[in-house]
């Protein structure tokens, strides 16, 4: 038989997959021995079970039974019981943290006999009556359906009509009515009553929260997190504790060090009297932890040991929930806690200098993705004026938009293109799909653990939470600064979230410190933190990473920039950008000759502006490789637009007048090189086959260039790369003409002049004949956004708009395959090609150069393919540097 319930005193950490990771740390900290409200956690797979079937596993609840038992007899209580109720916490819990995504439902066991109970127990009436009817308020919403902001409106209004702002100032006998008052709303809205069985209470929950799995909010945080959809949630059933009894209560949220900046020292927020949900919520404005150290000292102290324990048993930063109740502390949860990305980088090369980890494993917690972020521009401080507000710097970069009060606008304005900042007084789980549509996030209440703070840090997005001095009116659709500025909706601002500020207008951006010393070797002071955090990743990733790393580069300045950023050759010189401009008129000159000579005369022109792009290049890359792709585009692309000059000749002959005898020209010329299918069409070595004179042009531009390097006493290693190729037998022709055009530079200007002369591998056919093409291609280079279109049939410039986002909707793929590789498919043509290409030629260089070779999860992938390198775009380089170096660990 399968066991579906584990009591904390049984799991532990490494139980992840299958108590969730709150129920598994739960159990880690009671093996600890700290102190945690006991209970047990129904596992995951009963979760999955019950999602897929509609019904409870054979023996759930016998064993729920058991394991409730057990905890009442500890608590010489039963759950619910008149005189004294056990009262309990039903928890979800999945394997990767959803802050706030599913449901939690607090003080299961109350009814209205047992809530006379607990108020005598307790000696509070008007505690256990607000207990009562936050039970009935959350099951009503989360077990019931009745929408939340029914409750909420109850709630208003009889605040309003007691004449007090906070919940804290009702009255026991105001609590009672509003019980009252909640129950006749579900009655009303469901035609149900509240159950007043504790047993049938605790048993809805738990299904509630495995259901709340397939929640809306908690789908689209999965997607947008790239979380599988099949892993179900775990339930965690709890003894409650409360921080609701008296300003000797309350409860908190802490970090073992500060997660925006990763530098040491206990970092949190505290509100006294309330439950841990009123932190979180962000309903009243919490206090520092350094507060709870004046009220409480003793509770302090235990606190501090007790986090100085999990930081040293998880050696690395945790965060927890905790609850103090009448003087007694409680620890309600903990975990590896979320941290932005200069966080990440402080904090690991600090805890190795600590010892605590070693330096492999302070490079496995940074990530290409943080280091990509770091790497974004500032705000230019002495450009920004006078803030709007200042906050709390919840999430850290700058950006800038039009604010929206609300979530549905955001959604809207931004899938119209806009850039938008949303504005709340605090968000809640609903806000979810704003907040990934907006740029950035600014809450008037709420510290850096509110839930916008959470939220945003764990999607890198900008956040500027507890701006106190705002006055955001949703209704109005306006806020006011502290000085009566009044923003309304639309008015671009400037949000910087490491600074915590925000100001009028849009404030020019300059380059982030990190950047800085990628380029010349040196921080800013300020900076030193990060900027030394992030020089140790990379050189250790630098010192065990086996790929090496390449850059696609068109023009001189980006080699040379690619070159400071660490790339160790150009993996991609792409010549078509080298025939746009200026140089367009010649390119058209070539394609349009009705002579051989006419072309020959055209590509003569281009032979010294070829040579000189290339010199320039290889100047920048001394030394080290410089791949040269030949001409890949349809020709057409480098000719007008054939809509554009149907219209201007037709435009002109209404006038009455002759059209332009250029333009008829190219009229016929665009018209006979119209292809249905461009991509699949004449390009790539299909053109050098078919173009008399092309390859022969740009063979004989780069070999010249070499050959002036060697002059120069330059070390130039020009690599001649031909595109497309489906057949050995088109490289072997293209192969031919370029070796016999390397001699004739060589005969001519007196010096050897050798590239090496290999083949993209970007269409199945290759791939799977690539044992064939091996006996031609010194080298390979995977153009995989190509491979990807071909081997999909997807073409990557109309499926991006048109049906992806419903592809990823559905769950056909959990990322665009233009962004990841697809392991399965195309990564399969890639083990394959590699496999037969070092068959043929064992010493043959394999590389990448398509997009995919900048992507963190992709580059692992080229890592354990065998791979000799990827290359990307300059500032991608850092990136896949630390990705090749995370793989290799
Ligand atoms: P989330 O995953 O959204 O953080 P939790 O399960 O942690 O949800 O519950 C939210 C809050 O409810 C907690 O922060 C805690 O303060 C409160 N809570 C949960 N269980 C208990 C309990 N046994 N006693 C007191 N408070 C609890
Ligand atoms: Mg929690
Ligand atoms: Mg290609």
């Amino acid at each position: 038989m399968v066991r579906h319930v584990y009591d904390f005193t049984e799991g532990g950490r490494d139980m992840a997959d299958l108590l969730g990771g709150k129920g598994a740390n739960l159990a880690e900290m009671t093996r600890l021995g700290l102190p945690v409200p006991p209970g047990f956690t129904l596992t995951t797979e009963a979760c999955r079970a019950f999602l897929a079937t509609g019904g409870e596993p054979a023996g759930l609840w016998e064993e729920v039974s058991a394991h409730l038992s057990a905890l009442e007899a500890s608590a010489g209580r039963l759950l619910g019981q008149p005189d004294d109720p056990l009262l309990l916490s039903v928890r979800s819990g999945a394997r990767f943290s959803m802050p706030g995504m599913m449901e939690t439902i607090l003080d299961i066991g109350l009814n209205d006999d047992s809530v006379l109970g607990l108020a005598k127990a307790s000696g509070s009436e008007r505690f256990a009556r607000d207990s009562y009817r936050r039970l009935i308020q959350m099951f009503g919403s989360t077990v019931m359906g009745v929408d939340a902001s029914s409750f909420e409106h109850a709630l208003a209004v009889l605040k309003g009509s007691r004449g007090v702002r906070d919940d804290v100032d009702l009255t026991a006998t105001d609590l009672a009515g509003l019980v009252e008052t909640y129950k006749d709303l579900i009655h009303r809205e469901t035609g149900e009553h509240f159950p007043q069985s504790p047993a049938d209470q605790l048993r809805r929950a738990v299904l509630a929260v495995f259901e709340s799995w397939n929640g809306e909010r908690a789908r689209l945080y999965r997607r947008r997190e790239h979380i599988a959809d099949d892993l179900g949630t775990a339930v965690n059933v709890q003894r409650m504790v409360f921080g609701n009894l008296g300003s000797d209560s309350g409860s908190g949220v802490a970090f073992t060090r500060d997660p925006a900046t990763g530098r040491p020292g206990l970092y949190g927020d505290y509100l006294p009297d309330a439950q841990g949900e009123d932190v979180v919520a962000g309903i009243r404005n919490t206090v520092p932890l350094s507060e709870l150290e004046r009220l409480d000292p003793a509770s302090y102290a235990r606190l501090r040991t007790h986090m100085e324990t999990l930081e040293r048993h998880y050696r690395d930063l945790c965060d927890i929930e905790f609850t103090i109740e009448r003087g007694t502390l409680w620890m309600l949860q903990t975990r590896v806690g979320k941290r932005t990305a200069e966080a990440a980088f402080v904090l690991a090369a600090e805890l190795a200098d600590e010892g605590l980890i070693t330096p492999d494993e302070a490079l496995a917690r940074v990530s290409g993705e943080g280091l990509a972020r770091l790497m974004f521009p500032r705000f230019d401080a002495s450009a920004a004026g006078t803030a709007l507000a200042r906050g709390v710097p919840a999430s850290p970069g700058a950006a800038v938009g039009a604010v929206v009060f609300d979530t549905a606008r955001a959604v809207r304005r931004a899938a119209a293109g806009e850039k938008v900042v949303l504005v709340r007084q605090e968000t809640t789980p609903d806000d979810l799909p704003g907040m990934i549509a907006a740029q950035a996030v600014l809450t008037s209440r709420g510290g850096k653990t509110s839930h916008a703070a959470v939220v945003a840090r764990g999607m890198g997005k900008v956040c500027v939470c507890g701006a106190e001095e705002l006055t955001v009116d949703t209704g109005a659709r306006r806020l006011t600064t502290a000085d009566g500025t009044v923003v309304e909706e639309g008015t671009v601002v400037s949000v910087d979230g490491s600074a915590g500020a925000v100001y009028a207008g849009s404030v020019p951006l300059v380059d982030s410190a990190v950047i800085r010393f990628l380029e010349d070797g040196r921080g800013d002071e300020g900076a030193r933190g990060v900027v030394d955090a992030v020089a140790r990743a990379l050189s250790r990733a630098d010192t065990v990473r086996r790929l090496e790393v390449r850059a696609n580069a068109d023009t001189p300045e980006d080699a040379a920039r690619a070159r400071r950023f660490g790339a160790q050759g150009v993996g991609l010189c792409r010549t078509e950008h080298m025939f746009l401009g200026e140089r367009r008129k010649l390119v058209e000159r070539m394609i349009l000759a009705g002579t051989d000579a006419a072309r020959d005369r055209a590509l003569a022109e281009l032979l010294p502006l070829q040579r000189q792009d290339f010199a320039g290049i290889l100047e920048a890359m001394d030394g080290l490789p410089v791949t040269i792709r030949l001409l890949d585009p349809p020709l057409h692309e480098f000719l007008p637009d054939l809509t554009d000059l149907a219209v201007r000749i037709a435009a002109a002959e209404a006038r009455g007048g002759e059209a332009d005898a250029h333009d008829v020209d190219m009229l016929t010329a665009v018209r006979r090189m119209h292809e249905e299918n461009p991509m699949l069409g004449l390009r790539g070595v299909r053109l050098g086959l078919v173009v008399p004179g092309l390859v022969a042009m740009q063979v004989r531009a780069i070999g010249e260039a070499v050959a002036g390097r060697l002059r120069a006493g330059g070390a130039p290693r020009a690599e001649i790369m031909v595109p497309l190729v489906g057949d050995v037998r088109e490289l072997r022709l293209v192969g031919e003409e370029v070796r016999r055009v390397l001699a004739d530079v060589s005969r001519e200007s007196g010096v050897t002049v050798d590239c090496p002369v290999g083949t993209m591998i970007e269409l199945p056919r290759a791939a799977l004949t690539a044992g064939r093409i091996a006996e031609e291609a010194e080298f390979f280079s995977f153009g995989t956004n190509d491979l990807t279109q071909t081997t999909w049939g997807f073409s990557r410039d109309d499926v991006e708009a048109e049906f992806f986002s419903a592809y990823l909707d559905k769950g056909v793929f959990p990322v665009s395959p233009f962004e990841t590789l697809d392991r399965d498919g195309v990564g399969r043509l890639v083990g394959i090609a590699v496999a037969e290409g070092r068959a043929a030629r064992p010493d043959l260089k394999i590389g990448v150069c398509g997009e995919h070779g900048g992507d963190p999860d992709s580059v692992h992938f080229f890592h354990g393919a065998g791979l000799d390198y990827v290359s990307c775009s300059p500032f991608r380089v850092p990136v896949a540097r630390l990705e090749a170096g995370r793989a290799a660990l």
